[in-house]
């Protein structure tokens, strides 16, 4: 009944399971959190240097 890590599939340690480690833990944490910032992050930063953009380029011909 031994079951793998989420991270690297290696064997689980009950006292960091689901994952064989605190640094897999560390790392599944990392990507949730990323993952969490990274959603509406990114959407804020591209939409608006590609609004300015289009605006600039009539303007300066
Ligand atoms: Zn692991």
């Amino acid at each position: 009944m031994s079951k793998t890590c989420k991270i690297c599939k290696k064997l689980q340690i009950d006292d960091f399971a689901p994952f064989c480690s605190k640094r897999c833990a560390d790392v599944d944490l990392g990507r949730w959190l990323k993952g969490n910032y990274a959603i509406p992050g990114r959407d804020g930063e591209a939409s608006i240097p590609a609004n300015d953009n289009p605006d600039a380029d009539p303007n300066l011909y």
